[in-house]
């Protein structure tokens, strides 16, 4: 029997642009695609062109994506024609691959909100999706508030979406806008819906306000609809909306669904998805949730006792899915055993041979274990790993010795009575028998200590010429009663590699310091510096 195609339609760097504290920058949203589109998306919706600067430079950006990319805004303003709207018209100017317009269909929210007739909101559905079609696009039209408004009026919010579907649009999107609908709700209403339009054509939208959009987003799958749309980890306003991150992996990884449906993700990619995941939040600087289903730290962790012998026997006994198809790890805390492997697989990905009878390897488990309890999360960052690993497993020359250094930051006046906040640095390093001291300044003390460090490394100074540092990300952890800082940096250099360092400290200043450093010796390292 062959499998019905289901599709995935992202709207992380739209709706998920709306949670509170998020604010995508440009590259941000660059990156976020790219890594929509290699997972394996179908549609990316990447924002709202003509609404922010950001969108609008997003949209006239050059981009090498296989997904669907989407351009999201407003059918035409009622009491004007399609060719005379403005909005509509920078809209179809946005360099997309499909449009999705947001419409009313609850009766009340067209009188109301919209201050217009049933009838001319009913015209400009399908003159704007009219209009869409004759550019060229791909049209997906988004009913708002439509599970409420098929509970108040049915009949019109139906003639809402047919009117998209008639007018062309390839998907009519069903959104629970305010989130509280129910899934035996929505298994109901998305039958309803797919007697009028095939199933093949209707996309459901759920948000969180219950904690059952994912579930809603299955139960309007049982009941036909063959579009979800949702956010990474779950992001937007509000509760949030469906999570990709939790539905992806049961659409192919449940019989129920992985029999029924095809998904664009591949079993290769789903192996991805834990890092897509931690990687998302990496990018908003935040936590990642420990307890998320399938790619949390803690979704295969298990205590010691009776279910870590159990599962070391049989991981199927308590597991299930398989950790390893959706990129997450087994942990079973305190097993010496498990923590071995998990370094010895870490290494081999790096790149670095080792004996998994060599005592050193637990040495560097005791270290990894005691530093990821004071802050530091190798996870994160892979050249520091690689750094400690190197020295613990001792093959990492010791090219340079910082002796000292002296950070200052001076506010004060200037001569024509501005106030100015300047800082410098002063470094001095031993490179074999020779010293050097350098000074910089800098636009803060940690930029005037790189400065200051990068200045002069005497005979090393033609391998670290390429580094750059790229990022540098701040965040206060509070472990135990004192609050720590961690500080990421990411590096790149001429040949295009990038790394990622790491360093915790209660001091700001020396928690960049070890990051910096780490990022320094990678390099040497990598460039085969001699010692
Ligand atoms: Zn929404």
């Amino acid at each position: 029997m062959s499998k019905e195609r289901l599709y995935l339609f992202d709207t992380t760097l739209r709706d998920g642009a709306q949670t509170n504290g998020v604010d995508f920058t440009l590259a941000d949203k660059l990156a976020i695609a790219q890594m929509l589109d290699e997972l394996g998306i179908d549609y990316v919706e990447g924002g709202y062109p003509g609404a922010n600067p950001t969108d609008t430079e997003l949209f006239g950006a050059d981009r090498k994506l296989d997904t669907t990319f989407t351009a999201f805004g407003m059918t035409r303003r009622p009491g004007r024609s399609a060719s005379n709207d403005p909005g509509l018209a920078a809209l179809l100017e946005a360099k997309a691959d499909a449009v999705c317009f947001v419409a009313k269909s609850w009766d009340y929210h067209v009188r109301v909100a919209l201050e217009t007739t049933e009838e001319e909101n009913l015209a400009s559905i399908s003159d704007s999706v009219k209009a869409a079609k004759a550019k060229g696009r791909e049209v997906l039209l988004d009913c708002e508030h439509f599970f409420d408004g098929y509970k108040a009026n049915p009949k019109y919010a139906l003639s809402c979406a047919k009117a998209a579907y008639d007018a062309g649009a390839r998907w009519v999107v069903l959104c629970d806008t305010n989130g509280g609908t129910l899934p035996h709700e929505v298994e109901e209403i998305v039958a309803a819906v797919c007697k009028a339009i095939p199933g093949d054509h209707v996309g459901i939208h759920a948000h969180n306000d219950t904690e059952q959009a994912v579930a809603n987003s299955f139960a309007a799958v049982r009941a036909g609809a063959r579009q979800i749309q949702g956010t990474l980890n779950g992001l937007g306003e509000r509760c949030g909306n469906a999570n990709l991150v939790s539905i992806i992996p049961t659409l192919k990884l449940k019989k129920e669904f992985s029999d029924a449906f095809e998904i664009g993700i591949s079993n290769a990619a789903l192996k991805k998805l834990a890092h897509v995941s931690h990687a998302l939040d990496e990018r908003l600087n935040r936590g990642s949730n420990r307890h998320a289903p399938y790619v949390g730290e803690s979704a295969f962790a298990t205590k010691a006792g009776i279910h870590a012998s159990a599962i070391l026997k049989d991981p199927a006994t308590y597991e299930h899915v398989a950790p390893g198809s959706v990129g997450n790890k087994r942990k079973v805390l305190v097993s010496e055993q498990a923590g071995k492997s998990n370094i010895l697989a870490e290494l081999e990905r790096i790149g670095i041979k080792a004996d998994k009878d060599d005592p050193r390897i637990g040495r560097l488990l005791e270290i990894v274990k005691e530093r990821e309890t004071a802050g530091y999360a190798y996870e994160a960052a892979d050249a520091s790993f690689e750094m400690l690993a190197r020295r613990t497993l001792g093959t990492v020359p010791d090219f340079f010795d910082v002796e000292k250094f002296d950070v200052s930051v001076e506010h004060r006046i200037n001569a024509v009575g501005q106030p100015v906040t300047v800082s410098m640095a002063v470094v001095k390093v031993k490179v074999g028998n020779d010293e050097m001291i350098s000074a910089a300044e800098g636009n803060g003390p940690v930029n005037a200590l790189d400065h200051a460090l990068r200045k002069d490394l005497g005979k090393y100074q033609d391998y670290i010429k390429g580094l750059k540092l790229t990022d540098y990300r701040v965040r206060i952890l509070n472990s135990g009663t004192e609050a720590v800082t961690r500080v990421l940096i990411e590096s790149e250099d001429e040949t295009g590699d990038h790394w990622t360092t790491i360093g915790v400290s209660p001091n700001i200043i020396d928690a960049s310091f070890q990051a910096l450093m780490d990022s320094i010796v990678y390099k040497l390292v990598k460039s085969g510096a001699p010692a």
